[in-house]
């Protein structure tokens, strides 16, 4: 495309706003907080904000709508994307849906602090809807203030273009925009309330139709209007499938669950940790949705979850999303069934998601591994083997893989096999606490190593295949908590550098960069225990 085909004046978008032309609208025009009953949506407008600022935008995200650099680097562009002008096309909306929050039926929440602009179809006629996160109150807003702060604000900006690069199915981030005002947060709702920056982040999605939105008119009992949302997610998000009808109906959920398994599948490759999959935060399209108190897996423990609202039970760690899924999918199930009638066909796309996901883990952990396919004969053990041994020191997953991909198992093999110490040390940058390093580890890692040799020999790949494979599929970059920390520590101060420096490093997770090694070494110790590198809250 060339640039006169670009659009460098935001009138110029084409909106083609299908969600609130096709489904009913509130009735009610007032913007106070109540139930919206027999709608999927509310009209509302963005409070304007008194002095925004632009700290950073996608250059990727601003592609998907066609927009120049000029565009994106417009004062129009801050005004348009921190709410204070609506461009041509652009009607404002809130919606409506219900969720399950840490497995209790909620009832109404709906988009309390994010107000869509909007569907913009662009030159190939995708469809991509725009959504402000923080822009003021909706009926949806219940208790809050439908406000977000740049700490939040950063953090979902930068892990949604991260997890973009990394290949994990996810809704985008256009821009961030100070607002120029104060918020009053409690961070750990510990009862210190503090004025923090209000920020804005755009949001990027074909659609942000959540599992919740489904749930909720089920919840009360409006089947006609449950059936009018199944048919426009069909015929809008899954044209593929057909027109609908009770069986596509079944062929939609089992894509859903389909493509829900898949992107946990990469979740669990790249070592994300959700933090709140609650119902209301699942995407009918299968993409990470609501980066709220997420957190990037350092030391590789199963049971490590960010988030401290969820620090005793642990339902959202690590290692449960899978099984957190799959509950997930069966409250959608429960809330489409009204459109089926029948159980088996729902049960069978379910068994879909398992069989999917431990097909999808399989292949996934080949690739870990750098092997040409996975082999239920030998690999279970292997990936198992690996697993424990992962745990038994704390060691950084995403160092592991990449040092692992680097042993040259042809000359290493002898050396490993009968001395440790050189096998250690090659991982030693990956262990956050050298002294769990014990004799009976050390033995434990040669076998392991030796058994992985072993492996790889009958494998028949050569080095340089092998790790081409990891290297395509094991980050060398990740979002750490500790470096977001640090961005927003400096952003708070009117410093959006290191926003910007990692937004740039994250473009190419994969590569090698030189004089970027720091990014890719283990947590520093300071942060071990810091707010926000370690601990988060839903607070936002
Ligand atoms: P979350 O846990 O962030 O997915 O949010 C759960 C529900 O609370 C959603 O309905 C959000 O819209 C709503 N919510 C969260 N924070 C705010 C806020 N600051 N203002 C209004 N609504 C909010
Ligand atoms: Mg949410």
């Amino acid at each position: 495309m060339n640039s006169q085909q670009k659009i460098s004046n935001l009138d110029n978008l084409v909106f083609d706003n299908c969600f609130i032309r096709e489904l009913p609208a509130d009735t009610e025009t007032i913007n106070n907080r109540r139930q919206v009953i027999g709608a999927c949506y509310s009209r509302v407008l963005p409070t304007p904000v008194a002095n925004p600022q632009r700290v950073a935008y996608s250059r990727e995200a601003a592609e998907l709508l066609d927009l120049t650099t000029d565009a994106c680097e417009s004062d129009d562009f801050i005004q348009v994307f921190a709410g204070n002008r609506l461009a041509a096309g652009m009607e404002p909306y809130a919606t409506c849906y219900g969720g399950h929050q840490f497995g209790n039926w909620a009832g109404q929440l709906g988009d309390g602090r994010a107000i869509n602009l909007g569907e913009a179809v662009n030159r190939k006629g995708e469809r991509w809807a725009l959504q402000l996160k923080g822009a003021g109150p909706t009926p949806y807003s219940r208790t809050a203030d439908g406000l977000a702060v740049l700490r939040s604000s950063v953090r979902e900006f930068l892990c949604s273009e991260a997890m973009y690069h990394l290949g994990v199915p996810t809704t985008r981030a256009l821009s961030l925009m100070l607002t120029g005002e104060p918020v009053i947060r409690d961070m750990f709702y510990n009862g210190n309330p503090k004025a923090e920056p209000g920020a804005i982040v755009c949001r990027v999605a074909p659609s942000f139709t959540r599992f919740g939105n489904f749930q909720i008119l089920t919840a009360r009992r409006d089947i006609v209007l449950l059936k009018k949302l199944a048919d426009y997610t069909i015929r809008t998000d899954f044209p593929h499938l057909g027109e609908p009808s009770p069986a596509t109906y079944v062929t939609w959920f089992t894509e859903v669950c389909r493509r829900t398994a898949e992107m946990i599948v990469h979740w669990q490759r790249v070592g994300f940790v959700h933090g709140v999959m609650n119902t209301d935060n699942m995407s009918i399209l299968g993409l990470t949705i609501d980066y709220g108190p997420y957190g990037w897996l350092e030391n590789y423990d199963p049971n490590w979850t960010p988030n401290t609202t969820d620090a005793e039970e642990r339902r959202y760690r690590f290692g449960n999303q899978p099984q957190i899924a799959f509950w997930n999918l069966g409250q959608l199930a429960n809330a489409i069934y009204p459109l089926i009638e029948q159980v088996e066909p729902l049960q069978q796309a379910l068994a879909i998601y398992t069989e999917t996901f431990e097909q999808g883990w399989q292949a996934m952990m080949a690739g870990k591994l750098g092997l040409n396919a996975f082999d239920p004969a030998t690999d279970g053990e292997l990936c198992t083997g690996l697993l424990a041994l992962l745990q038994l020191v704390e060691t950084d997953m995403t160092i592991f893989y990449r040092q692992l991909a680097m042993l040259n198992t042809n000359m290493e093999t002898p050396l490993f096999v009968s001395n440790h110490e050189d096998a250690i040390n090659h991982f030693s940058m990956a262990y956050y606490v050298p002294k769990q390093v014990t004799p009976d580890y050390k033995e434990r890692l040669g076998l392991w190593l030796n058994r992985y040799f072993n492996r790889i020999k009958n494998d028949g790949a050569p080095d340089d295949i092998r790790r081409r494979r990891m290297n395509s599929v094991n980050p060398k970059y990740v979002l750490r908590n500790y470096m977001t920390q640090l961005a927003i520590d400096k952003a708070e101060q009117g410093d959006f550098s290191m926003v910007n420096e990692l937004l740039e490093l994250l473009r190419r997770p994969y590569d090698e960069q030189p004089g970027k090694e720091e990014f890719a070494a283990k947590r520093p110790d300071w942060a071990r225990q810091r707010a926000g590198c370690s601990m988060l809250s839903c607070s936002s």
